[in-house]
């Protein structure tokens, strides 16, 4: 799995918080990306991962109450649920 390989969603998954901390190489980000342009869901946990991100970042900052990180989590959820297609 180290030999340029497109990524596989676990692999993806896995790596979103590398990819997310801008931790990995240009060639392995592009492996996710491509994979995340093709995968519904995984592209779905990356909105969950980069949204949650923008949360705690505003909440590290301005002290935003648990219950608002609760309803983001919650809304993020009810939208995952949610069988659109297609997309943008
Ligand atoms: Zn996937």
């Amino acid at each position: 799995m180290e030999s340029g390989e497109p990524a596989d969603c676990e692999e993806t998954i896995e790596r979103l918080y590398h990819y997310l901390d801008g931790e990995l190489t240009d060639q392995r980000r592009a492996e996710i990306k491509r994979h995340l342009d093709e995968c519904g869901p995984c592209l779905g946990a990356y909105d969950f991962e980069f949204e949650l991100r923008q949360v705690i970042a505003v909440r590290c900052r301005d002290r935003v109450p648990e219950t608002l990180v609760a309803r983001v989590r919650a809304a993020l959820a009810a939208e995952e649920r949610r069988p659109t297609e297609g997309g943008a």
